[in-house]
C-alpha cells in the first residue's frame, strides 16, 4: 500500500484554510440571519411610515381633490425603499393606476382613506419583498468572497510561517544529516538564524549534537577496534612484519595495478630453525626470529618484507637485471649468516640461510604461482645450493621430490635399501684403514635415488631413525666379513643423522647392537655433521662421552661446508675431522683453499684430531695431501663405494 506523505506546511495550511473557510461561512450565516431580520424590520417599518406619515396627507389631499398633491405624495411613497409602485383610487376623479404586472414577490397593501368617518378612496401599495432576498444574496456573495479571501490569507500566512520557522530548518537539518552520512565527519549540526528558531527545534539540534558526539566516541572506539583486528589479521604479532595474508594481498595488488612490471619474490628460510627452539627454548627462538626480521628490514628498508610462516620470510624486490638481484640477495644472506648473539642462548646462533626466488612475470603471473614456485625453489636450495631462482624445469624436481616422499615408507616396508662401503686409506701407505658405509636405494618405479636427497627427505618426514636402524644392523653384520677381507683392524665409519643422534633411544640402541653382533666398539666410528653444533647442550656432549667411553670414535663430517669454526670442534670430543670434498676439489686451483686445508690439518693435529680428506679423485691431490700431513684419504682415486659382494669377489679373484 502506498502512503502519501505530505509536507507539514501543506497539511497544516490546508487544514487552516478549511477551518477558516467553515468558520467564516458559519459566521456569515449568523450575520445573514441577523441581516435578514433587520431587513424585515426595515420592510415593516416602511409600511408603518406610510401609514403614519403619508396616509394622513393623502387623505387630506383626497378631501381637497388636490390632484397635484396626490401625485406628489404618490411619488414620495414610491421613493421609499421596498415600494415598487402605488395605486390610488379616489372616486370619482382621481385614479393612479399601477404599472405593475402580477408577480409572486409583490405584496399588496391596501389602505382605505377615511376622513371623518367617510371613505374617500383607497391606496394600494405594491411592496417588493424580493428586495430583501436580493440584498441577502448580495451580502451572502460578498461574505463568501470575503471568507475565501480570508481563508487564503490564513492559508498563505500559516504556510509561510511554518516553512520559515519549522520545515525549512528541518530540511536544512536533513541535508546536514545527509552530508554527515557522506563525509563521516563530525561537525556539529548548525541552525541558521538561531535567534528566531523555535525552542523545540533548538532542543532537537542540541539533542542531536549530543547524540552525534556520543556516536563519534563510539565510532572512534569501533575504529580502533577495527584497526586492531586488521592489525592482527595482517601483521605478525612477533616481528610486527606483514603476515602471509598481507603478503598475498600485496602481491595481488601489485599484479592488479601493474605498479611493477617485474619483481622477484624472495623466500628466505633458516636451516634447522626447529633445533633452536629445541635446544634453547621457544623464547630464544622468538628472539632469533625477531632479530633476523629486523636485519631483513634494515637491509631493504624501502621494500615489502613479510613473515609468511614460522621461519619463512618474504621480500618483494623490483629489479632490472638478474645479476643485480642475485648480488642483493647474496648481500642479505651473508648478513643473515653471521653468528647472532641471542639473549638466553649460551652460544651464538648461526643457521644456514636458504633462499628460493620466484620471478614475476618470467615464470608465473599469479599470486599462488609465486608462492608455489618460491617454495619449490626453496626446497631445492636446501638440497643443492643455498640460493635457487625458480625456473620451469624445476617442476620436475619438485615432482621427483614428492615421489620420493611417497615411496620412502614403501621402501622401508619392502627393504629396498642396501649398503655400499667405500675404503678410506692411510695417506702415506695407502693401506685401507677403514670403510665408510653409504646407503643405496634403487626403487622399481623411480630408479636410483641419491642418498643425500632421500636422507634429507627422510629427516623431514620423520623416517630417518627407521632407515638408520637398517644401516646400523647391516653395517654391524658386515663388519666382521669386511675385516676378514680388508684389514682385521678395519674401522667401520657410519653416518648418523643429527636427529637420530639426538633421540633418547640412540645410546641404548647402539649398546644393544654392540651386544647383538659382538662388535668391538673400537671398530666403530660415527660420522656426524656440523648440524650437531646447534645441539650444543649437555645431552650431546654426554652422549658423545658415553659412546667414547664404550670405545667408539666420533668424526666431524663435511667440515667447512657450514658455519662451524675449528673453535667449535675443540669443545667436542671428536677424534677425526673430515674435510669436505669441495675443498679437495678446489685445492689444486685455489691457493686459498690449499692454505685453508693446511691450516685445518695443523689446527686439528694441535687439538689431537686425525684428518680425513674426502673426494680425492686425482693422484696429485692424494700426494699433496700426504705432503701437507693429511692422515687419511677417501675418494674415487682409491676406491668407489661398493657392495660387500664386490669386495668378496675382488678378494676371490686376487686369490686365484
Ligand atoms: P658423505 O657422508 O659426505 O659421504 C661421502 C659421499 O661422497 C658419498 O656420496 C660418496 O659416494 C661420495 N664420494 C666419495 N668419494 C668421492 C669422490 O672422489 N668424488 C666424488 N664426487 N664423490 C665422492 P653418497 O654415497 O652419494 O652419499 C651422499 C651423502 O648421503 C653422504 O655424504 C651422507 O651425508 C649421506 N649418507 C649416505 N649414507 C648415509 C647413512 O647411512 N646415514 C646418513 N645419515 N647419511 C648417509
Ligand atoms: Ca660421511
Ligand atoms: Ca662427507
Amino acid at each position: 500500500m502506498m502512503i502519501n506523505h505530505h509536507k507539514i506546511s501543506t497539511k497544516t495550511s490546508i487544514l487552516a484554510f478549511g477551518i477558516s473557510l467553515i468558520s467564516s461561512i458559519t459566521f456569515m450565516l449568523f450575520f445573514l440571519i441577523n441581516n435578514f431580520q433587520a431587513l424585515e424590520k426595515e420592510y415593516n417599518s416602511t409600511i408603518n411610515t406610510i401609514s403614519n406619515s403619508y396616509v394622513d396627507s393623502l387623505t387630506l389631499s383626497a378631501w381637497n381633490y388636490d390632484q397635484q398633491q396626490i401625485n406628489e405624495t404618490a411619488r414620495g411613497i414610491k421613493r421609499l425603499a421596498y415600494v415598487l409602485d402605488v395605486g390610488i383610487q379616489i372616486p370619482p376623479h382621481v385614479t393612479i393606476a399601477p404599472k405593475i404586472t402580477e408577480s409572486r414577490d409583490i405584496e399588496e397593501k391596501v389602505i382605505t382613506l377615511i376622513h371623518h368617518g367617510e371613505v374617500l378612496g383607497q391606496l394600494t401599495i405594491y411592496m417588493n419583498k424580493g428586495i430583501i432576498f436580493d440584498k441577502v444574496v448580495t451580502i451572502a456573495y460578498k461574505g463568501i468572497a470575503f471568507a475565501i479571501l480570508l481563508s487564503l490569507i490564513i492559508w498563505f500566512s500559516i504556510r509561510w510561517t511554518i516553512r520559515r520557522y519549522v520545515t525549512q530548518r528541518i530540511e536544512e537539518l536533513a541535508s546536514q544529516i545527509i552530508q554527515h552520512k557522506n563525509d563521516h565527519q563530525v561537525t556539529p549540526f548548525k541552525l541558521s538564524n538561531p535567534e528566531n528558531a523555535p525552542l523545540e527545534l533548538i532542543n532537537i539540534f542540541n539533542e542531536l549534537n549530543q547524540l552525534m558526539s556520543s556516536i563519534h566516541v563510539e565510532r572512534e572506539k569501533s575504529d580502533t577496534y577495527k584497526k586492531q583486528l586488521e592489525l592482527e589479521a595482517n601483521y605478525d604479532p612477533l616481528t610486527k612484519l606483514p603476515n602471509r595474508n598481507n603478503a598475498v594481498n600485496k602481491i595481488k595488488s601489485i599484479i592488479a595495478h601493474t605498479s611493477l612490471n617485474q619483481f622477484a619474490a624472495i623466500f628466505i628460510n633458516f636451516g634447522t630453525f626447529r633445533s633452536v627452539n629445541e635446544s634453547f627454548g621457544r623464547e630464544v627462538g622468538d628472539r632469533f626470529l625477531f632479530h633476523v626480521s629486523r636485519k631483513i628490514q634494515q637491509t631493504f628498508p624501502e621494500l615489502f618484507c613479510a613473515r609468511v610462516s614460522k621461519d619463512h620470510f618474504l621480500v618483494i624486490m623490483p629489479y632490472a637485471q638478474q645479476q643485480e638481484l642475485i648480488n642483493n640477495i647474496e648481500g642479505l644472506v651473508s648478513k643473515l649468516s653471521n653468528p647472532i648473539e641471542i639473549f638466553g642462548a649460551h652460544t651464538p646462533i648461526k643457521l644456514k640461510v636458504y633462499v628460493g626466488v620466484s620471478l614475476y612475470p618470467d615464470t608465473t603471473t599469479d599470486t599462488e604461482g609465486i608462492f608455489i614456485q618460491g617454495e619449490i625453489a626453496l626446497r631445492l636450495a636446501k638440497k643443492d645450493n643455498y640460493l635457487v631462482v625458480y625456473n620451469n624445469s624445476m617442476d620436475a624436481d619438485f615432482q621427483y621430490d614428492n615421489k620420493i616422499r611417497l615411496y620412502l615408507p614403501i621402501a622401508i616396508r619392502d627393504h629396498e635399501f642396501t649398503l655400499n662401503y667405500q675404503p678410506i686409506v692411510d695417506a702415506k701407505t695407502h693401506q685401507i684403514v677403514s670403510v665408510e658405509c653409504l646407503i643405496r636405494w634403487n626403487n622399481g618405479q623411480i630408479g636410483y635415488v641419491r642418498p643425500d636427497i632421500f636422507i634429507a627427505i627422510a629427516e623431514e618426514e620423520g623416517l630417518i631413525i627407521e632407515i638408520e636402524t637398517f644401516v646400523f644392523n647391516q653395517a654391524f653384520a658386515d663388519l666382521e666379513k669386511l675385516q676378514a677381507l680388508l684389514n682385521p683392524d678395519l674401522v667401520m665409519a657410519i653416518n648418523v643423522s643429527y636427529l637420530h643422534f639426538k633421540s633418547s633411544h640412540f645410546i641404548p640402541f647402539i649398546q644393544s647392537l654392540v651386544k647383538l653382533y659382538h662388535i668391538n666398539p673400537r671398530h666403530i666410528k660415527l660420522e656426524i655433521t656440523e648440524r650437531i653444533f646447534l645441539q650444543e647442550d649437555a645431552h650431546v656432549i654426554d652422549k658423545m662421552n658415553a659412546l667414547i667411553a664404550m670405545g667408539m670414535e666420533i668424526a666431524i663430517d663435511d667440515f667447512g661446508t657450514g658455519y662451524s669454526a675449528i673453535s667449535y670442534v675443540k669443545s667436542f670430543p671428536f677424534s677425526t675431522l673430515k674435510i669436505d670434498k669441495s675443498f679437495i676439489t678446489a685445492m689444486l686451483e685455489s691457493e686459498r683453499d690449499l692454505l685453508l686445508i693446511k691450516n685445518i690439518i695443523h689446527l686439528s693435529h694441535d687439538l689431537g684430531l686425525n684428518v680425513v680428506a674426502e673426494g680425492v679423485e686425482l693422484a696429485e691431490q692424494a700426494s699433496t695431501l700426504a705432503d701437507i700431513g693429511c692422515d687419511m684419504i677417501q675418494g674415487f682415486y682409491f676406491a668407489r663405494p661398493n657392495t660387500l659382494q664386490h669386495f668378496i669377489s675382488i678378494n676371490e679373484s686376487a686369490l686365484l
